[in-house]
């Protein structure tokens, strides 16, 4: 047997909170500081090699549909590995699925925003549920009564994976059934029917091409009912303690997120209930829409972390050409530029994450106008990412060994689901028609302008928001967005980064925008930069 030689010790145990100082930092300066010992505390579970292994495991051993008992009575059950099960519990324990509403208190969001920043980097899969039960809240409390019995439950931080109505269960979980085979950008071709039952309630019947997560205890879906596009929960489960009328027709065979299910369902004059006004249902789910696109750059922000922390550990650790890989310059360049990409998804996220925490016209405006931005460009920049982290680690990051190839399967899903790239971009647009206030607010977040690059680069993007609103140029939306978030980065990077890695960022995003990581321009301290991403135990 030849002897191992050269290989960097696998990165475990290792703290995700601790190690990680653009995090760090992050929460304490967008109100989350109170939460350090319990957030360090997590990191540390999620970094102990068991817990990688879930993470492993889930994925390997992927979700099994049954859709008929052995005499052939309808079971519409999903199996899931332990490994998923063990996640999801020490996700609710954490309260990553909903404890901004059970426990409200400034920084909440954020604070859980960096929970699940670090939970997606061990498990991207059980983040689904967790971000949809999330964002069902505010949905849910436009039907009173319908809250009050199940708030609570979704409170809970225990996990209860038992199969049977909600009301006999500690815990609740709320996935979300929008799209259809006909679309899922449109939501307004939605033929899902919904007729009253004449005691309040409501029947459904129709389809959904996807619906995530089939083993939530209910789902927020569109229906059209008697006056239009309505919201609506559908539980598991009727009143009458009965499987509800919900066929799984199959599980999708998915690029990754595969550890998570996602099936076609049919329902055959399922039981539902209205949540909120009927004929509104765009506007009603779409508050839950808001809270997951949060979550959608929260996860593409953690997988990217994730992707340069294993790379600038392998580079500390492996040498070639009688160097380790991080001391050598043209890597050097590569590995800085991946963190300098990091921390900007890092800081826009959590800074979002605060307008989530905050009342005010002003966090509206950043909640309205920044979540699809931020969505676009940080979902649109994970798979590169993760392709080139990837091939730091050589032959070896095409390896199912390392989590490399999970997390470069994994990084498109987020700019797909809940509004795919063009649609975020054209929301933006949308959001700056609407929002009178809209660069008012930007110009504050963009600073005082005392550096010049980011003065140049700001003037030039008002005066382009201000001319979309004259001409609706749709055409042109994704280069707006990108330079938007852009300019946000980098007032970010500019207030509250080490001056070399703010720098790095005007020098290689603000000018001709990049191609390709390892592009940076001469005289930056980029040793500095990468080694300020390490990971560290
Ligand atoms: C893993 C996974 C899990 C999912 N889970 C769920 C779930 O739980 N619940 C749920 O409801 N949905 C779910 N989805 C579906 C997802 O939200 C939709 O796929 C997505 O919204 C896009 O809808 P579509 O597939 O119908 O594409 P389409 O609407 O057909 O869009 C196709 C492309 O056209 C673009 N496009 C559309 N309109 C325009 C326009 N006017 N101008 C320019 N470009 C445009 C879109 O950006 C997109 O790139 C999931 C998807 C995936 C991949």
């Amino acid at each position: 047997m030849f002897e191992v030689q050269n290989q960097p010790p696998p990165l475990e145990p290792y703290n995700l909170f601790a190690g990680d100082a653009v995090l760090r930092d992050a929460i304490e300066r967008e109100g989350a500081g109170w939460a350090k010992d319990e957030l360090t505390a997590f990191g540390a579970t999620l970094g102990k090699p068991e817990t990688v292994q879930l993470g492993f495991d889930a994925n390997r051993f992927t979700p099994q549909l049954r859709t008929l008992d052995r005499y052939g009575h309808r079971l519409d059950e999903v199996d899931f590995h332990p490994a998923w099960h063990e996640l999801l519990g020490i996700a609710l324990n954490a309260g990553l699925h909903s404890s901004p509403w059970a426990d409200p208190r400034p920084g909440a969001h954020v604070a859980r925003a960096a929970g699940t920043y670090m939970l997606g980097q061990i498990e991207s899969g059980v983040y689904c549920p967790l971000a949809m039960t999330y964002g069902s809240v505010p949905t849910l409390r436009h039907a009173p009564a319908i809250a009050a019995e199940w708030l609570p439950r979704i409170f809970s931080r225990n996990y209860d994976r038992s199969f049977r109505p909600a009301r006999l269960k500690s815990a609740a979980l709320v996935g979300m059934g929008m799209t259809e085979n006909q679309g899922g950008s449109d939501l307004r071709t939605n033929a899902t029917r919904a007729e009253p039952s004449g005691d309040g309630s409501f029947r459904l019947h129709g389809h959904k091409w996807f619906m995530s997560a089939p083993m939530c205890d209910a789902f927020l879906v569109l229906a059209q009912s008697p006056k239009g596009l309505s919201c609506f929960l559908l539980p598991r489960w009727t009143p009458a303690d009965e499987r509800n009328a919900i066929q799984i027709i199959r599980l999708k065979d998915k690029l990754g997120n595969r550890s998570n299910a996602s099936s076609e369902v049919e329902f055959l004059g399922a039981f539902a209930q209205l949540i909120g006004e009927e004929g509104r249902g765009i506007p009603t789910i779409i508050e839950m829409g808001n809270h997951t696109r949060l979550d959608c750059c929260i996860g593409s922000s953690g997988l990217i972390r994730q992707a340069v922390a294993q790379a600038i550990h392998h580079a500390r650790h492996r040498t070639a050409f009688q160097k380790k890989l991080i001391d050598q310059p043209l890597m050097t360049n590569v590995l800085a530029d991946l963190a300098i990409e990091s921390e900007a998804a890092t800081v826009i996220t959590m800074r979002l994450a605060r307008a989530y925490d905050e009342g005010g016209d002003a966090a509206q405006v950043i909640r309205r106008l920044v979540t699809p931005a931020a969505k676009f460009w940080i979902c649109k920049r994970a798979p590169f990412v993760t392709y080139e982290a990837m091939e730091v680690l050589g032959g070896s990051g095409y390896i199912e060994e390392s989590i490399m190839p999970r997390l470069y399967r994994e990084a498109p899903v987020n700019s797909i689901w809940e509004g795919s790239g063009n649609i975020m971009c054209l929301d933006v647009l949308r959001a700056m028609e609407r929002t009178p206030s809209a660069i008012d607010v930007l110009r504050h977040e963009l600073g005082d302008g005392k550096d010049a690059r980011l003065k140049a680069f700001s003037e030039q993007l008002e005066k382009r928001l201000r001319a979309t609103r004259e001409r609706n140029d749709e055409s042109q939306a994704r280069m707006l967005t990108r330079d938007m978030v852009l300019a946000l980065q980098a007032a970010l990077l500019i207030r509250h980064a080490p001056p070399t890695v703010a720098d790095a960022f005007c020098a290689s995003r603000l000018g001709e925008g990049t191609s390709a990581f390892g592009l940076l321009p001469r005289g930056l301290d980029l040793n500095a930069i990468a080694g300020r991403a390490a990971p560290a135990n």
